[in-house]
């Protein structure tokens, strides 16, 4: 059996009624957000959501989105490998009223009952919410054995002196004008 493409669009309130289900992979390359938001994005995303109504009767999109980013270590400055394994629980709402009436665990997707929605944009939309704020390897030994590499460009020593160097002149001039 063949497994559906991806489809460009979904109706939320649709596919939610009929316990749809959204399979396939999207390049990263083709989120433009995203891409701006991290280092490098040269794979895909792999998503694996299902569709339907729970016993509250809340219409949801769930599942799991998994991909793998470059960030900047904001100790190092290395780069930083980052696999982001995203849990998706959306709760449709079609007004204010009904966000505030959707239970914690969902976060609203707002949308009209008619209306569509890009898959690209949701899958896009979530995945920069997954992004850390200061991403950071996680092993300090880690950003050492970079920070060795990067030692050796000395570009970069230069422009850490160089605020200080600036500032000892400056020093110098004012104690010249007394
Ligand atoms: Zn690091």
């Amino acid at each position: 059996m063949q497994t559906p493409a991806l489809p460009e669009k979904i109706k939320p309130w649709r596919i939610a009624a009929e316990n749809g289900c959204l399979n396939g992979k999207l390049a990263l390359a083709t989120l433009p957000r995203l891409t701006a938001a991290v280092d490098r994005a040269d794979g895909i995303v792999a998503i694996a959501l299902t569709a339907g109504i729970d016993g509250q009767g809340i219409r949801f999109i769930k599942g799991v989105l998994r991909a793998e980013v470059a960030l900047t270590c904001q100790r190092c400055l290395g780069l930083l490998s980052w696999p982001l394994e995203v849990a998706v629980s959306l709760g449709l709402a079609r007004d204010e009223a009904n966000i505030a009436r959707l239970p914690d665990e969902y976060e609203p997707l707002l949308i009209a009952e008619g209306g569509s929605l890009a898959v690209a944009d949701l899958v896009e939309d979530e995945l920069l919410l997954a992004l850390p704020q200061i991403p950071r390897h996680d092993d300090l030994r880690e950003c050492a054995a970079l920070g060795e590499v990067r030692s050796g460009e000395p570009a970069l020593d230069a422009e850490r002196r160089q605020p200080l160097a600036a500032l000892a002149s400056l020093l110098q001039d004012s104690k010249r004008s007394h």
